[in-house]
């Protein structure tokens, strides 16, 4: 069995927050983590991130993760037409390739709201892989050159109570398997909305959603431990998405 850990480095719960505490505090140990274990990871990164902080980028580079690309600012894609979409991804692995000394592979689409001509924008883009369609559908325009990697609708349940009991017997009857996550889902976000926002706008932004905040921090990282200790235990192998293309 595989398993993929990937990870999109954007600014804390985007539409929402304009924090970065999850870049700052959270991919720190998410990356001592991966490293305490030897496992390489994907990282999907905004070009935003990649000019404000450059050495966030090489820094997990060096680490021998892979760097992906994941918009410019965050931008929801399925609104845009196909040469915004082009110029967008262009400049996002352009502003990339230029931190990093392994070629860039991948994409993921912001909010995983892919535009349906993404498969066929990113063949003529050169890419490799996509990691932006929750499931395999019929209704993208395929390309022959781009394989899908569906990101899995479980790593929420890292989160949740008696979510990790659930996620493990699931996940480990399966062949393969992409998991996604967020620096910011190792820090404290409860006690960041509280800081950052007011009860007007919780509920206005729609912050009340528990997904957005619930067990964030050590619980997280506590059951992401336990989680690859037990996999590592069987025996199953995490691998970059660009290992398996
Ligand atoms: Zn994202």
């Amino acid at each position: 069995m595989k398993i993929s850990l990937t990870f999109d480095i954007e600014r804390d719960n985007p539409n929402f927050l304009d924090t970065y505490k999850g870049l700052t505090e959270g991919l720190p140990k998410i990356l001592k983590l991966l490293d305490d274990f030897k496992i390489k990871g994907t990282f999907f990164c905004t070009g935003f991130i990649a000019r404000i902080n450059s050495n966030v980028i090489r820094s997990i580079e060096r680490r021998g993760h892979e760097i992906a690309c994941h918009g410019l600012d965050h931008e929801r894609l399925s609104k845009l037409n196909y040469s915004e979409c082009k110029k967008i991804i262009s400049r996002n692995r352009e502003i990339l390739q230029n931190l990093c000394e392994s070629k860039i592979y991948g994409f993921r689409a912001p909010f995983l709201d892919p535009p349906q001509f993404l498969p066929s924008l990113l063949e003529n883009l050169d890419f490799s892989y996509d990691s932006s369609f929750k499931k395999r559908r019929e209704n993208y325009e395929s390309a022959n050159s781009i394989l899908e990697f569906p990101p899995s609708q479980f790593s929420v349940f890292f989160r949740f109570p008696f979510g990790y009991q659930f996620l493990r017997k699931r996940i480990f009857q399966m062949d393969s398997i992409v998991l996604y996550f967020h620096p910011w889902e190792a820090i404290n976000m409860r006690k960041l909305l509280n800081n950052e926002t007011t009860a007007v706008d919780l509920i206005k932004k729609g912050l009340f959603r528990p997904d957005r905040w619930i067990h964030t921090g050590r619980k997280f990282l506590t059951n992401l431990r336990s989680f690859i200790s037990d996999s590592i235990i069987k025996k199953i192998n995490f691998l970059p998405l660009r290992d398996l293309c």
